[in-house]
Order: C-alpha cells, then structure tokens, then sequence
C-alpha cells in the first residue's frame, strides 16, 4: 500500500510502498478515507514535536473497518470509525479520575501519527480500543477533521476553561481549532469573539456564528475586545497563535480574573508579565487535545449538526507535501484533509 512518511527533521514526507500492516488479537485495520492536516505534521517536520521516524504521519484519521484481530469485538467490516490519536492507559490515577491528558503514560504510549503510522496512507491499523463507530450520517472528512482540531478544541472549551453561559471568549487565531472552539463556546452560551489576520478566516468564523470578528492588522486589539465587552474585557481568551504578539495582546484584552488558554504546541518561549497577571489575578492554561469521551460527545455534537464542519479542501496522498507548504503559509482556509 502507498503511505506519506517522515524519514527525518527538515526532509518533506516520501510517498512510498510499504507493507499493508499485520493485525495483532486486538488491532483493527482500517481503510482511510480522510486524513485531517494539522499544524503538528509542520512542527514534526520541523522538529518542534517529536516522532518516531519511520512513521507514516496524519493523525487526524477516519475510515472504514476492513478487517478485525481475533480479540476484537464490538467492530466489524464495514464500520465507519474514526480514531482517537492519543492513547491514555485508562489505569493510572489520572486516568482513573477522567483526566486521561494527564496520564503518567501518555508519552510513552502510541500516539498515531507521531510514533505508530497514522493516516497519511492507505490502510492504518489501530487499537479497537482508539475507536469510535460514527453514525451514517455524518460526512466521512468532517469526522476526520473532528480527531485532532474538533477534538482540542471541545477539551479547552468545555474542560480547560470550563465556558460558562454569559461568559465572554475572545478566539484568538481563526484556524481550524480556532473555528470549532468559536462554535464549542457558542454552545456553551458563551459571547464570542473571533480575532485573525485573514479576511477570509472572519468571514467562515461569522458564517459559524461569531458574535463580532475583528481583524488584528487593523484594530487597536485590546480597545476594541474591551469595547465589545462593555469595558470590563474578556472572561476568557483562547490563543492559538502564542507569539510575544499575541500573548501580551491576549494578556491586555482578559477581565481581571480572566482565563487565558494556550492550545496547541510550540516551541518558542513567550514573555509574560507578571504584573498584569497580579494586577488582574488571572489564570494562565494549557490544554492538550481531549479525551476519547469528550470525542465521543462531540461526534454526537456534529451528528446533531450543532457543530458544522471546517473541513473544505481535499488533498490526493500524492500532493501532501505541496498542502502543507500550503498550510504552512496560511493558504488553507478551514481545515485540509488528505483522501488516500
Ligand atoms: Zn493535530
Ligand atoms: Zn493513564
């Protein structure tokens, strides 16, 4: 079968032929059928996340059952799953607690797309245990985009910040995470507020419901966020952006007593000042994709169609590399996804 795979830092993915993989007792092979892009494939090329090379990359990964391990039940041929990436031992005490992102084992165990072969080809194989079965109706490559971005988003939204009605949310960063955070802190009855440099981002995030949009080239940021919220500034303030730039923007547009949430990974530091954040006692959050529960909440989210898909422009395996140069440079507009 053909697969994209990462070989080293700084060298684009090879698209080879590979072995279609071996099923062990509880293992489920799967067809691909869409494969989200996300900005972590960039920072795994780049060296800022690390894989386990070898390894075929796309964790964003839903499909169709093709064959189940001999210890599988619950799954069989034809089923349309999608896969929850991270695998979270489910014993620990952290687990234990429902708080599977801060498993003691997380890191060592499989992350698909990162140190087992993810989705970027043809046939994936997973642990039945990463699987959820998603219902007919719901679009196969909105499902996929639903693994990684969908996903964070629900987790920062619901568990990290804990949106509460009335509350107001600044999105700092219209990407795909961005725009099912906006509509996870819409559901959760929360005045939202979407910032980005693209015309184009503002104008998908009020399709999906944006109580304002405001463009950062051209706004004195923190005026206006405080403007729109009656002068007290934003309860929270969800940055996916996190340059200098962007923090001490997020950090001059929260209400004292604020939540500011970092999602996603970098690996550049940032500058916080420790006045503001005495002055206006706010809290500083990171939050890490999401668990396989909150997954599951959120496929039933978009099955009842309160939340719609970002996912807008297929990819063939053979133009990976050139989607995500495109990614890279903001070209993609919602969320890429590969079709295998
Ligand atoms: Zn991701
Ligand atoms: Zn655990």
């Amino acid at each position: 079968m053909r697969a994209a795979r990462f070989h080293a830092v700084g060298r684009p993915l090879q698209i080879e032929s590979v072995e279609r993989p071996q099923l062990r007792a509880n293992d489920v092979l799967i067809r691909v059928r869409a494969a989200g892009m996300c900005y972590s494939d960039i920072h795994v090329l780049d060296g800022v996340i690390a894989a386990d090379p070898p390894v075929t990359l796309g964790h964003e990964i839903a499909g169709i059952v093709e064959e189940v391990g001999s210890g599988v039940t619950g799954f069989g041929k034809g089923d349309r799953v999608l896969v929850h990436f991270l695998s979270p031992c489910g014993r620990c005490k952290r687990c234990l607690q429902g708080k599977g992102m801060q498993c003691l084992r997380l890191f060592e165990r499989e992350g698909y797309g990162f140190s087992d072969d993810g989705g970027y080809a043809e046939y994936c194989r997973v642990d039945a245990e990463r699987l959820i079965k998603l219902p007919d109706d719901l679009g196969i490559e909105f499902a996929a985009t639903l693994g990684c971005a969908g996903i964070t988003a629900y987790h920062a939204v619901k568990s990290v910040a804990r949106v509460k009605m009335g509350e107001s949310v600044v999105i700092y960063g219209a990407g795909g995470v961005g725009l099912y955070a906006l509509q996870a802190a819409r559901l959760a009855g929360a005045y939202t507020i979407a910032v980005a440099r693209s015309e184009a981002r503002l104008r998908l995030a009020e399709s999906l419901g944006a109580d304002h949009v405001v463009n950062a080239k051209e706004s004195n940021l923190r005026r206006e966020v405080r403007r729109l919220t009656d002068g007290a500034g934003a309860d929270v303030v969800f940055d996916f952006v996190m340059t200098d730039e962007s923090i001490r923007n997020s950090m001059g547009m929260l209400a004292s007593g604020g939540r500011l949430v970092l999602v996603g990974v970098s690996n550049k530091p940032i500058t916080i000042d420790p006045q503001i954040t005495v002055l206006k006692e706010f809290s500083l959050l990171g939050s890490l994709v999401g668990t396989k529960d909150e997954l599951e909440e959120l496929v039933g989210l978009a099955a009842s169609k309160r939340i719609r898909s970002v996912a807008n422009r297929a990819f063939t395996l053979d133009e990976v590399n050139e989607a995500l140069t495109m990614l890279r440079r903001g070209e993609i507009v919602g969320r890429g996804y590969v079709v295998p």
